[in-house]
């Protein structure tokens, strides 16, 4: 086993976390199942997971939507203070635009990517990410990434299954011409 391919050992109690892209550096993820959504507000200077509109408070409801999106996946940590370089199991957090790039592959289980933050044109805030080698190898092991992204937002009450705002893509098919 190469080195950068570094599991943790089996076995091991591994806590797992949210992983949100860091401002800085490029980081690569492999995904270990498909990435779901869900829409968040912004209150009392939380983020709060919206319940969906039936249980959400409408005045929150009315307040800015967010939309994050999360994977159960591995990041590649880089080496630090005597620790190798190796993968730890996460729940990565794909923003608006990390799913929109995601979202040009059918299935993202067991794919890898390079993600890293940059400034858009317009000075904004942008997520480039890259597919790279396809993830060969039996997968590592499985997690669900749901009871982690509740107990982040320390609630059940999430409406799972939401799009971002860019709303459903058309795809436009050939009519056969009479
Ligand atoms: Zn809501």
């Amino acid at each position: 086993m190469r080195a950068e391919d570094r599991l943790p050992p089996p076995g091991a109690a591994v806590v797992v976390q949210v992983f949100s892209l860091p401002k800085t550096g490029k980081w690569t993820i492999t995904f270990l199942s498909e990435a779901d959504g869900i829409i968040t507000h912004w209150d009392r200077k939380k983020s709060v997971a919206c319940a969906g509109i039936d249980q959400c408070p409408m005045a929150l409801h009315r307040t800015r939507q967010v939309f994050k999106g999360y994977a159960s996946a591995m990041v590649k940590r880089p080496a630090q203070n005597g620790t190798p370089v190796c993968w730890h199991p996460c729940v990565f957090e794909l923003t608006e635009r990390c799913w929109e790039v995601c979202s040009t592959v059918e299935s993202l289980c067991c794919t890898r990517w390079t993600f890293e933050r940059g400034c858009g044109s317009y000075g904004t805030q942008e997520v480039y990410g890259e597919q790279i080698e396809p993830f060969v190898g039996p997968q590592p092991f499985r997690f669900d990434f749901r009871p982690i992204v509740e107990r982040l937002y320390r609630t059940r009450d999430i409406a799972w299954g939401q799009v971002p705002p860019f709303g459903e893509r058309v795809v436009l098919l050939p009519v056969p011409v009479a």
